[in-house]
């Protein structure tokens, strides 16, 4: 910052015509007080070193041969008896005059580029030249023209590191970089900031038509889910971006704030590209929320949790029963687990709730109305870790409960780690927690999970359930329940929502169902 305040001081002429303003007055000073004669003039190196300290050599000499003439051929030696100066003796003092002017400039002039290069360092970024964090941070908007930020983001771009390496990540964000730039270069009122990584800030200044923005959004469009060669290896790139149109009197960091947040929120929904607008920043600070009130809220028994039955497919008696989470709000509604969950998800909070599922798994499985059910609980890839992992364990066990009665429920997306929770899914299966995967046919479905991983049960999700009362989904299906059964897997249908899809699932010979056909969704109250 201060680097900034000498530099733009350079830039001002007033200090220049403040320091011609100063020689001429000692000038009138020296032939006031008498002439050259007295030792006044030495006055005159004060503005010599203050205007070549500032402006460098080239307007130091200017100003030192200005000086020198003020007090030259035109200044008496004596004033009273009106003697002149020699002119060897004013022509010498012009020349001292430029030579002090021509050091001092000089070395102010080194001393000058190397801030220039101090401060370009500091707000550029040395792989690609684009301005930094830092440069958006000290940036200010110079225009009364309504300004908008982008935040661009490439999905996954620590993967690309962790696959990729450290200096062929840099040759990426070099080559992705140019194909910005090159975007963006139509368009003068863009600006474009690398943050860090495969991050980006586009500053759009003098937006004042839609038309500007919509049409770099769709230059960025463009160049979106491309594939870019970098060192001839094909790299497929693929970004989000959230924009936001900034209030007057608000900083570019405002902008990027809420630009962020719509890039969040995205990237929560699975979309390219999100708008910021007050309505967003308000279901935003609730997402906020949700990971401050939740302790709170598990104190205060505001989480509760449902069960839902799953029943045999051939006798259509329940076995078991799922357990599903609920925030009850203060006034009674109900947040659903797919808003919370995700969020708490991305914090250890969510080991709260799995420990609390399992109280509740726990409880259900001593009352007496189920006591040939099983009951399964669903675990997100944080609760994978040694610690939690053992205290479950141990609770389990002491809580006398069989533990093949407490299934496991993990998504194909948690299985995504699967070389970090192996270990742990092995040593729960080996304390004979049975391991089921959820939703199995939405992701990632890979058959090599289910030969390297400990899998007793496999629910066949609703999407997948829906296309069995066709020729091509029933057969897909039936390959499923098949490969099942050779491996000594257990099959539950997920969504079974009429006798129809019932039907169906125990002609398809999957073991068990669960969907409102059955029942839905309930809350237990022994009464
Ligand atoms: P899930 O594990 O796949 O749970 C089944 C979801 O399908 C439940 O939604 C259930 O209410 C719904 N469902 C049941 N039968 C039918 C049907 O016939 N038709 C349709 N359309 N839907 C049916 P819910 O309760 O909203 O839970 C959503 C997801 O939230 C769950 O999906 C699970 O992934 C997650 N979740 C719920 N509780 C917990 C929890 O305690 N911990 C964790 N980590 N995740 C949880
Ligand atoms: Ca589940
Ligand atoms: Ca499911």
């Amino acid at each position: 910052m201060d680097l900034l305040v000498f530099r733009n001081f350079r830039n001002r002429s007033f200090p220049l015509a403040m320091g011609f303003f100063i020689s001429l007055t000692i000038s009138v000073f020296v032939y006031f007080s008498g002439g050259t004669n007295t030792v006044y003039t030495n006055f005159m190196y004060i503005p010599l070193a203050f205007i070549s300290s500032i402006y460098g050599w080239r307007w130091g000499l200017a100003h030192a041969f200005f000086s020198g003439i003020m007090v030259g051929p035109l200044m008496p030696l004596n004033v009273p008896d009106q003697i002149m100066q020699s002119p060897l003796n004013w022509m010498f003092r012009v020349l001292i005059y430029m030579l002090i002017s021509l050091t001092v400039g000089f070395f102010a002039d080194i001393a000058h580029r190397r801030e220039e290069r101090l401060s370009y360092l500091v707000t550029h970024d040395s792989l690609t030249g684009l301005r930094n964090y830092e440069a958006l941070r000290q940036s200010t908007i110079h225009t009364d023209d309504p300004v908008s930020m982008i935040s661009l983001d490439i999905v996954d771009y620590e993967e690309y590191l962790g696959f990729f390496g450290y200096d062929f990540f840099q040759k990426i964000i070099n080559a992705f970089s140019s194909e910005l730039i090159n975007a963006m270069h139509i368009f003068p009122n863009a600006s474009i900031f690398r943050y860090y990584g495969l991050r980006y800030a586009i500053m759009i200044e003098h937006d004042d038509q839609e038309a500007s923005t919509e049409k770099i959004l769709s230059s960025l469009g463009q160049i979106n889910d491309k594939i870019i060669q970098v060192e001839d290896v094909p790299i497929y790139l693929h970004f989000r971006v959230g924009i936001a149109r900034l209030n007057a009197g608000e900083r570019p960091m405002d902008g990027m704030r809420k630009s962020m947040i719509a890039l969040r929120l995205a990237a929560h929904n699975d979309q390219k590209l999100m708008r910021f607008s007050d309505q967003l920043e308000q279901s935003y600070a609730s997402t906020v929320l949700i990971p401050n009130t939740f302790r709170e809220s598990l104190a205060n028994n505001a989480i509760q949790s449902d069960y839902q039955t799953i029943h045999d497919s051939v006798t259509s008696k329940p076995i078991g029963a799922e357990l599903l989470a609920r925030w009850i709000q203060e006034d009674g509604t109900r947040i659903p687990p797919d808003v919370f969950v995700s969020v708490l998800e991305k914090t250890e909070l969510i080991h709260d709730l799995t420990v609390f599922m399992v109280d509740r798994a726990i409880f259900m499985l001593k009352q007496p109305t189920f006591s040939k059910y099983f009951f399964s609980v669903n675990f997100s890839a944080t609760d994978f870790n040694e610690k939690s992992i053992l205290t479950l364990v141990k609770h389990v066990r002491q809580s006398g409960v069989d533990s093949s009665r407490i299934h496991i429920e993990i998504t194909e997306r948690v299985l995504l780690s699967v070389n970090k929770i192996q270990a742990h899914l092995t040593f729960l299966h080996k304390h004979g927690f049975p391991i089921v995967i959820d939703d199995f046919g939405t992701g990632y479905s890979s058959y090599r999970y289910v030969a390297d991983l400990p899998i007793d049960v496999i629910k066949i999700d609703r999407s997948l359930v829906l296309k069995a009362n066709t020729d091509k989904g029933f057969g897909l299906v039936k390959s499923i329940v098949d490969f099942c059964r050779d491996f000594g897997i257990k099959t539950i249908a997920e969504g079974v929502e009429n006798k129809e899809y019932a039907d169906i699932c125990e002609k398809l010979g999957i073991d068990a169902q669960q969907g409102y056909f059955y029942s839905k969704p309930e809350f237990y109250n022994p009464g």
